[in-house]
């Protein structure tokens, strides 16, 4: 089973690459940030529970996101295998994780850990527009897109998130060196963990990660 799961910091390009290895793999890509935000969009109790910790850059509490991803790998879309990305972001989270696995006899094949500096991060983000539509993301330092323009993939306008602000995004580099950073530690122990430089051309980062895939046997 193609078990992978995407960490790293915001910003890092784990939503870009997830979207790619996805579609090659033919497997679903289950971001919890994108479910969170559908969440909010559809005003269920759970959007409305997570929509001010979002936008504030903390995590939503450890039970309401181990109830989604458990609900997600129950889905009998995921029994091929999925990408995980954004999950887990605190230790309990990834216990969680465990636990859930060894209930359903998943094997987490490897974790992929992308890895960029912390300035590089905040020139990513806050320049990051994205589709709310299809989930697309742009970057307006590189093209003639603004918030506003539409999607070049479905038409529908660009957005900056709420959360993409220079001060939010140094907020969520903080909370991710806290609170989420320990977690590798744990992968780190089981022999899951394998290194990307997140810096480098989009198309080499594809490229390194399904090396590193094939190196480790699981291509
Ligand atoms: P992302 O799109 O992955 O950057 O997630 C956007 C926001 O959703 C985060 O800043 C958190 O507020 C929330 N979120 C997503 N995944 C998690 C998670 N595993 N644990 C807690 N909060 C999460």
């Amino acid at each position: 089973m193609f078990s992978l799961l995407l960490f790293g910091p915001p910003g890092v390009g784990k939503g870009t690459q997830a979207k790619r290895l996805s579609e090659e793999f033919s497997v679903p890509h289950i971001s919890t940030g994108d479910l969170l935000r559908h969440a909010v969009a559809g005003g269920t109790e759970v959007g409305r529970k997570a929509k001010a910790l979002m936008d504030a850059g903390q995590l939503v509490p450890d039970d309401v996101m181990i109830q989604i991803v458990r609900d997600a790998l129950d889905s009998p879309s995921v029994a091929q295998g999925f990408l995980l990305d954004g999950f887990p972001r605190t230790p309990e989270q990834a216990e969680a994780l465990s636990a859930i696995f060894k209930q359903k006899g998943i094997k987490a094949c490897r974790v992929i850990t992308f890895e960029a500096d912390t300035e590089e991060i905040v020139r990513r983000l806050s320049s990051r527009l994205s589709c709310p539509n299809d989930g697309f993301i742009f970057n307006s330092r590189t093209g003639s897109l603004k918030a506003g323009s539409p999607c070049p993939e479905c038409g529908t306008p660009l957005v900056q998130r709420a959360d993409d602000s220079e001060e939010t995004v140094r907020h969520r580099l903080t909370v991710y060196a806290n609170k989420t950073a320990p977690v590798l530690e744990y992968y780190e122990k089981a022999g899951l963990a394998l290194h990307i430089d997140a810096t480098m051309p989009i198309d080499k980062v594809t490229e390194t990660i399904k090396s590193l895939l094939k190196e480790a046997g699981v291509l």
